[in-house]
């Protein structure tokens, strides 16, 4: 067993005890093989458990009490909280805490649906409820309204909200259609942020500042409090959703199409997400992939030449647009005739779905849409069946060429056509003189507003070395953007030192921000120890 630095057996044992009085002796978890379920399923020191982030062990409580008297017995005993909600966040370090010895603090068992508003579209949510619980409540009830979900179903709304996570539809930016928080503080103390913290407010979901500093946001992406209670918006029932093909020839059409896609998402005509992607550059054809492998990935006017002569677009994305009949057609004549100006541009209609008799039709992969469901706020698993290394995929037999696992390198840009095309010609050129497998094309998501995701997946393989490679080349990626002014959304327990330390404008004032308040509100350091490069003073500093 890891134990946390500086606590002996005998200390860890006797706060054991003090946590089955509070939760039963059942709901705390120290055997290997309780201890193996929360582990990352996809850590990159595959092989190596003396360098793998191992939890001490696991304490699921059901009520917010019960993780007041946790966190104060943490506190006497020095024993390190990872708090999780389902413990999903595959590819971002799973269960699996920072810190070897950091005891989890499981979260699941606080499964209620406290509230749901189908006028105001608001919900209050404990911290296990799943989108696949929050969605079969809906259904279940009846009511009219849609939720916005992440691609794996499985996980949280707080603890996808939590890291910052992402959906496609009009919420899609998780964390801000946060609308008021119930907190356990690192000292156990409880407190709600926003109107929550008026008693009895008539707010609390619909208000998000209450008065006074917007303190909410300081519990995302942090280790400053423990949420047992959040507030989300959600979304009206749509009449129909109907997705829509754009489909764009030249590479430098990319200026502009980007520009006018902004605009569009500035004004609120565009509002769910939407990839920008290249059919070009993914075409399988071998004369495409042998210009875009040479030195200087093929030249425009030379792809664009195969663009034309294979008839494949260089550009390309699918839109949604959702409401009555009336406003979908609407927008859809503005779209077309925005772009119109753009050569050569062509335009499809998708399938369209009417609600609520279509709940059960929409299905992944409909008109080649691998996030149909999500899409229409339909919570799915179906993102293990595309092949990305899901955690209960075989690693030996007639499977064994899948990896053991992903990790994600996320570098975020501009919606502007000169980050999109610059942050892959940083990427691309680091690729090359690390020796790495060249990405062709990461595919930009529009999740947050005038910004674009790349998401470029790392393989977790069953051979431990070629993984230190791999951590070490990710680590050269994320340096080499942020020279360029690129950085990213989110990122595994694995790299988030390496990712805090870009943010160093004017000698690191925002990390030491973080700092002084994480010093102000945990002094014993207890909570999420190295979550987000944040570290409590005891272990600053030290190479954990
Ligand atoms: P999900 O299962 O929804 O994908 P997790 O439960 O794995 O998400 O949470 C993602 C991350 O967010 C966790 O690693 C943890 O650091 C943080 N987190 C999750 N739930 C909470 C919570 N209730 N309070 C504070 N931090 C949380």
């Amino acid at each position: 067993m890891k134990l946390p630095p500086g606590v002996s057996a005998e200390q860890f044992q006797a706060a054991v005890q003090r946590m089955q009085a509070v939760v039963g002796t059942d709901w705390v978890l120290t055997d290997d093989a309780d201890i193996w379920t929360y582990r990352d399923s996809y850590t990159p020191f595959y092989g190596d458990q003396v360098a793998e982030y191992i939890p001490s062990g696991a304490v699921a409580p059901t009520e917010v009490a019960q993780v007041q008297q946790i966190v104060r017995i943490a506190n006497e005993f020095r024993i390190p909280l990872w708090p999780i909600s389902t413990g999903r966040n595959l590819g971002y370090g799973g269960s699996a805490p920072r810190m070897s010895g950091t005891m989890v603090l499981d979260l699941k068992r606080m499964n209620k649906v406290l509230a749901v508003d189908e006028h105001r579209c608001y919900a209050l949510v404990e911290p296990g409820v799943s989108y696949l619980d929050f969605y079969k409540y809906l259904r279940d009830h009846k009511l009219k309204v849609w939720l916005d979900c992440a691609d794996p179903g499985w996980g949280s709304l707080i603890g996808n909200a939590l890291d910052h996570g992402v959906g496609h539809g009009p919420n899609r930016d998780h964390f801000a259609s946060i609308c008021g928080l119930e907190v356990v503080l690192p000292n156990g103390e409880l407190m709600r942020t926003g109107s929550g913290a008026l008693p009895g407010s008539k707010a609390w979901q619909t208000f998000p500042y209450g008065y006074g500093p917007h303190i909410a946001p300081m519990f995302g992406q942090s280790n400053f409090g423990i949420v047992t209670k959040a507030g989300f918006y959600l979304i009206p029932e749509p009449e129909v959703a109907r997705s829509y093909h754009i489909m764009v020839p030249r590479h430098d059409d990319i200026h502009p199409f980007l520009d006018q896609m902004a605009a569009m998402v500035c004004d609120g005509t565009l509002n769910q997400s939407w990839q920008i992607d290249s059919p070009l550059l993914g075409s399988r054809d071998p004369k495409i992939a042998a210009a875009v492998e040479r030195a200087d990935g093929g030249s425009s006017s030379e792809l664009d030449q195969m663009s034309r002569d294979l008839n494949i677009p260089y550009w390309g994305t699918r839109i949604y647009l959702h409401g009555s009949s009336k406003v979908v057609d609407a927008k859809w004549q503005d779209v077309q005739s925005r772009l119109s100006n753009l050569e050569g541009v062509k335009f499809k209609s998708g399938n369209a779905y009417h609600f609520p008799d279509d709940y059960d039709k929409v299905k992944d992969g409909d008109d080649g849409d691998v996030f149909a469901q999500t899409a229409c706020g339909i919570p799915t698993m179906s993102i293990y069946g595309m092949g990305i290394g899901g955690s209960n995929l075989p690693t030996r037999g007639p499977r064994a060429r899948l990896p053991h696992g992903i990790g994600f390198f996320s570098p975020i840009v501009s919606m502007s056509g000169e980050d999109w095309l610059g942050v892959q010609k940083v990427v691309r050129q680091t690729e090359r003189e690390l020796g790495m497998p060249l990405s062709r094309s990461a595919g930009g998501w529009a999740w947050f507003r005038c910004t674009l995701v790349l998401l470029y997946v790392q393989p977790i393989v069953d051979d431990p070395e070629k993984n230190l490679r791999m951590m070490d080349n990710v680590r050269a990626l994320a340096k080499a953007c942020a020279r360029h002014g690129y950085s990213e959304y989110r990122t595994h327990t694995v790299w988030m030192d390496d990712v805090m330390s870009a943010f160093s404008f004017n000698d690191n004032a925002l990390l030491r921000f973080h700092e002084t308040i994480k010093d102000a509100v945990d002094p014993n350091g207890i909570l999420a120890p190295g979550r987000n490069g944040i570290w409590p003073k005891n272990l600053r500093g030290k190479k954990i």
